[in-house]
């Protein structure tokens, strides 16, 4: 479905546009005029802007959010004959990064209200060639940090928070991304924090792992054509730097507004979704995505028939549980996962289903999208 054939979308970027047109437009002639494109001014000032912003002590720019993972795991020498402990629910990047970085990514299932990693099942899957933790912020909702934390200090593992969705989001007063060992950053367009492009950033804590994401984005090298380490060419560029450095004063209001979507959502839908997943003290949520949880997959086609008539969009997020997808068929084979190993990231699959969520959504956008529920499901 594209555009011109839907009334509500599920996240409206041109509008977000419009709202800041004047400034972006300045910040992007000004980059164009200045003949400094890669590694400039923006990228060095949008790293220290986040790093302040989040309390890290580290931001290095890259050219994704799948490449802030790939590097984050390649700086703590993360490869070959490692594992990674990974959500069998989540965007499959997380996966994806695991396994382009060389080590194994090792599938634990969901917990079903928060759909984060099931903090009982992590210790389990720790063997002794486990190098690492990687929780996502899946939704925009933290993951329980302070357990996986206690888990990896026992076992002596990274932990690599993916907080692509997470931005802005808090854990007991701390930013997401600030929590962990090391964190990834996603600028794609349609994230909290999103830019014109692909774009991402890695957060540490430590000075030589953030060293080592520097030579890595550019070729492995710190003098240049002297390549020190196998590197890539990763590089967040100056235009993306720019108009992120306009947003980033914008996203706490963002993320409000978000929360506030959210509340309204629920009060109205209380009477035919199951009551919102139980939320843990102390965290704020920042909505990435609105997600409902339908009873049955049947009903859920009921939903996304009654929303397609009406024009408004909806989606699955997502299809396909990690160990399930094609790619991880050899593995799967090499460790006996099959289609029931995770039956919560199964049944998440089939019936999860996010609803219109972007800030400039209105009150009434709203109303109308809840009117389309209750009635296909009443
Ligand atoms: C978007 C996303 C990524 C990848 O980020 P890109 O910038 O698109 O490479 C990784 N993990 C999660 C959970 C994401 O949502």
């Amino acid at each position: 479905m594209t555009n011109n054939t839907i009334n509500i979308p599920l996240c409206d970027l041109a509008l977000q546009y419009n709202l800041l047109k004047d400034q972006i437009d300045q910040a992007v002639t000004g980059v164009m005029a200045s003949g400094n494109y890669i590694l400039g001014n923006n990228v060095a000032l949008l790293e220290k802007e986040i790093a302040a912003y989040l309390g890290v002590d580290y931001a290095v720019g890259v050219a994704s959010g799948t490449d802030a993972l790939i590097l984050a795991l390649r700086a703590y020498g993360i490869g070959p004959g490692d594992r990674v402990i990974v959500p069998a629910f989540t965007m499959f990047a997380t996966v994806e990064a695991v396994m382009q970085a060389g080590a194994m990514p090792v599938f634990v299932d969901v917990d079903k209200d928060t759909y984060c990693m099931d903090i009982a099942k992590i210790e389990q899957c720790i063997t002794p060639d486990t190098r690492a933790i990687i929780p996502v912020h899946l939704f925009g909702r933290p993951a329980p940090m302070q357990s996986i934390l206690d888990i990896a200090k026992e076992h002596n593992l990274v932990v690599i928070e993916d907080n692509a969705q997470g931005f802005g989001a808090k854990y007991f007063g701390s930013y997401t991304g600030a929590i962990g060992h090391a964190a990834a950053l996603s600028f794609f367009p349609t994230k909290n924090l999103g830019c014109y492009g692909d774009g991402g950033m890695v957060l540490c804590k430590d000075t030589q792992i953030a060293d080592k994401v520097r030579m890595l984005r550019t070729h492995g090298w710190k003098t240049k054509y002297y390549p020190e380490l196998l590197g890539y060419n990763s590089r967040l560029d100056e235009l993306q730097a720019a108009i992120l450095r306009v947003k980033l004063p914008y996203v706490d209001a963002w993320n409000t507004r978000r929360r506030e979507i959210a509340d309204y959502y629920e009060v109205l839908l209380r009477e035919v979704i199951q009551p919102s997943p139980y939320i843990y003290p102390a965290v704020e949520h920042v909505y990435h995505l609105y997600v409902v949880k339908l009873d049955s997959k049947e009903q859920r086609e009921k939903v996304m028939d009654a929303m397609h008539i009406a024009k408004c969009a909806c989606g699955v997020y997502y299809p396909i549980p990690a160990h399930m997808v094609q790619v991880c068929w050899a593995l799967r084979a090499l460790v006996g996962y099959n289609k029931d190993s995770f039956p919560v990231a199964k049944e998440l699959c089939d019936t999860l289903l996010a609803l219109p969520m972007y800030p400039e959504l209105t009150m009434d956008q709203v109303e109308i999208i809840a009117g389309v529920v209750i009635r296909a499901l009443t």
